[in-house]
C-alpha cells in the first residue's frame, strides 16, 4: 500500500514551503488510496518552537489536507513524534554497533570545533576526520571509562549505492569522499535526523518519500543506513525548489509566508492549494481555479520536472477571487459565507450599525451574489464556466427582480466587503449638506425626484428604474449635468466619490435604505 509522510521539524510554524511538500504527499496518497502521515521530527530539542507542533497540525487541517495518522490522531504506527520513539533509535544503533557499521566517538566538542575552524581557515568545507573510526576494543574500553556516554557515528562506506529518484532520475553521490562519518546518536540519547528518518520510514512502512530536493544528497547516506540495517528502502521522489517569482529563496524576508498569516488575512485554503500546485509541475494542465479533488485526478508523479517552481504571490488575490466565486455559487457554501460575513461586519462596524437589517442573511446573500459576478477574468473560460455564470446571473436577477443587470465590481476576499470602499453597504455615510451643495445647486429637486422614482416604481428597483429613470433625473435641470447628478447620488448614498454604478448601488442597498438615505438629505 502507498504510505507517505510529511515530516517537518517543529522548529517553526507551517509555511508555504512546508505546505507544498505536504500537499504533494497528500495528493499522491489520495490518488492511490494510500495513507498520509504526519511525523514530527523533534529530536533537536534545542530548536523547538513553542506552539509549532500544534500549528503544523492545525494548519494542515485548515488547508483541507488532514493527515490520516498523526500525533493528534494517533494510528497503528505511532507514536508520531520522534522524541517518543527513542527506544527504536537505540535499538537500531545497537544493531549497527554490533556489526561494526557504527562506532563510538569520544572527540570532545572543543576538538570538533577546532577541526571546523581549521577547515574554514583553509577555505575547505568542515568535515570530521574520522579519528575514532579505527579505535581497537582496548582503546574503546579505556575511553569509555572516562566518557561513559560517547556519541555514535556511522561508518560511511566508499561504495555509495546508486538509486533512481522518481523525479531526478539516476543518482549516485559518493558521500564518503566528501563528508566525515556522521553522528547518528548523540551522547544525550537523542538520534540525529539521518538515523531517525531511516528508522521511522522503515517502521512506519513508508512506501514513497516525497520531500524537498535539498534532501537529495542526504539520500545516499540514508541508503547506506538501510543497507547496513538490512532493510528495504522506500522509493524516493525529490521535489524541485519552491522559489519566489524572481528566483530568490522563498523566505520570511520576502513577506510573511506562514499559513496562519494568510488565514488571518482572509485567504481561502483552496486558493493557497491552487496557487502552489499551479506554479509547480506534476499535473495535467495548469488552469487556475482547481480544487483538491481535481488536483488528485490530474496528478501524475512522472510529470514532475526538475525545474524550480516560481511562486507569484501577487496573483493570490485573483486565485482567491475564483475560489470565492465558486463558493458563492453553491447554496450551502454561500450560507457559510454569510455567517462569516455577519461576523466580519459585526466586528468591523458593530456599534456603528444604525440599521441592523444589514445583518439579515437575505441582504448579505444578495450582496455576495452581486459582488461575485465581476466582469474581470471572464476571458478564456470553458463552457462549464459560462453555464455557471448564467446560473449565477439568473439567481441575481431573480433576487433583485431585475431582467438584466451586470454589476461591475468584484471582490477577492470576503474581508474586502468590510473595507472602507464598501462600508456604505453596512453603515450610513455622514454627509454634510454643504458637501452636496458644492456638487449641484439642485440638491432638493434631485432628491425629490429620486423619492418620486421610488414611489412610482412601487418600491421595487427594476430595469426601468436603473436604465431609464436614472437618466430622467437630470432632465430639464438647467446648469446641472447628468454626471453631476450621478455624483451627487453617489456621495449621498455612499459618502464616496468613486464606486460601483449608481444603479448597482441602489440595487445593493435596496429601495427602503435608498429612501432613508435620500430623505436624510432633505431634512
Ligand atoms: N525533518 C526534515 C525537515 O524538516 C524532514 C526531511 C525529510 O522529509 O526527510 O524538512
Amino acid at each position: 500500500p502507498v504510505r507517505v509522510r510529511f515530516a517537518p521539524s517543529p522548529t517553526g510554524f507551517l509555511h508555504l514551503g512546508g505546505l507544498r511538500t505536504a500537499l504533494y504527499n497528500y495528493i499522491f496518497a489520495k490518488k492511490y488510496q494510500g495513507s498520509f502521515i504526519l511525523r514530527l521530527e523533534d529530536t533537536d530539542q534545542t530548536r523547538l518552537v513553542p506552539g509549532a507542533a500544534e500549528n503544523i497540525e492545525d494548519m494542515l487541517e485548515w488547508a483541507g489536507i488532514p493527515p490520516d495518522e498523526s500525533p493528534r490522531r494517533g494510528g497503528p504506527a505511532g507514536p508520531y513524534q520522534q522524541s517518543q520513539r527513542l527506544e527504536l533509535y537505540a535499538q537500531a544503533t545497537e544493531a549497527l554497533l554490533k556489526t561494526g557499521a557504527a562506532y563510538p566517538c569520544f572527540c570532545s566538542p572543543q576538538r570538533l570545533e577546532l577541526l571546523k575552524k581549521e577547515a574554514l581557515r583553509n577555505h575547505q568545507t568542515p568535515r570530521y576526520d574520522n579519528r575514532c573510526r579505527n579505535l581497537n576494543q582496548e582503546q574503546v574500553a579505556q575511553k569509555l571509562a572516562k566518557v561513559p556516554k560517547p556519541s555514535i557515528r556511522f561508518r560511511l562506506e566508499k561504495a555509495a549505492p546508486a538509486f533512481q529518484d522518481l523525479v531526478y532520475g539516476w543518482n549516485r553521490h559518493d558521500v564518503a569522499s566528501v563528508e566525515g562519518d556522521p553522528v547518528i546518536m548523540k551522547s544525550d540519547g537523542f538520534p540525529t535526523y539521518h538515523l531517525a528518518c531511516v528508522v521511522d520510514d522503515h517502521h512506519m512502512g513508508i512506501s514513497h518519500v516525497l520531500r524537498g530536493s535539498e534532501w537529495l544528497v542526504s539520500t545516499a547516506k540514508h541508503l547506506l543506513l538501510y543497507r547496513a540495517l538490512g532493510w528495504q528502502p522506500p522509493h524516493f521522489a525529490h521535489l524541485p525548489l519552491l522559489l519566489n517569482r524572481d528566483g530568490s529563496k522563498l523566505s520570511k524576508r520576502q513577506g510573511d509566508i506562514f499559513l496562519e498569516h494568510f488565514a488571518a488575512d482572509g485567504f481561502l485554503p483552496d486558493s493557497l492549494v491552487d496557487i502552489i500546485t499551479n506554479c509547480g509541475s506534476g499535473f495535467a494542465g495548469n488552469q487556475m481555479g482547481r480544487t483538491l479533488p481535481e488536483l488528485i485526478t490530474q496528478f501524475d508523479l512522472t510529470q514532475i520536472t526538475c525545474h524550480s517552481a516560481l511562486l507569484d504571490l501577487e496573483k493570490l488575490p485573483e486565485f482567491n477571487r475564483l475560489h470565492l466565486q465558486r463558493l458563492v455559487s453553491s447554496e450551502s457554501q454561500r450560507r457559510l459565507l454569510v455567517g462569516k460575513l455577519q461576523a466580519l461586519v459585526e466586528e468591523a462596524f458593530g456599534s456603528q450599525l444604525q440599521n441592523r437589517d444589514v445583518l439579515n442573511p437575505v441582504y448579505m446573500e444578495r450582496i455576495l451574489l452581486l459582488r461575485q459576478v465581476g466582469v474581470r477574468g471572464l476571458e478564456n473560460r470553458g463552457r462549464g464556466y459560462w453555464v455557471l455564470q448564467f446560473l449565477l446571473l439568473s439567481r441575481v436577477l431573480f433576487l433583485v427582480h431585475s431582467d438584466f443587470l451586470l454589476p461591475q465590481g468584484h471582490i477577492c476576499r470576503l474581508q474586502d466587503l468590510v473595507s472602507p470602499a464598501y462600508s456604505y453597504l453596512w453603515t450610513r455615510p455622514s454627509v454634510g449638506r454643504a458637501q452636496l451643495d458644492a456638487i449641484s445647486e439642485k440638491v432638493d429637486v434631485i432628491a425629490k425626484r429620486v423619492l418620486g422614482l421610488l414611489e412610482r416604481s412601487g418600491m421595487t428597483l427594476t430595469q426601468d428604474v436603473l436604465s431609464g429613470e436614472l437618466k430622467k433625473l437630470s432632465e430639464g435641470l438647467e446648469g446641472t449635468k447628468h454626471s453631476n447628478v450621478m455624483k451627487l447620488l453617489r456621495v449621498a448614498l455612499s459618502g464616496q466619490q468613486q464606486g460601483p454604478p449608481i444603479a448597482e448601488m441602489m440595487v445593493s442597498l435596496g429601495p427602503k435604505e435608498v429612501r432613508e438615505r435620500i430623505q436624510k438629505v432633505l431634512s
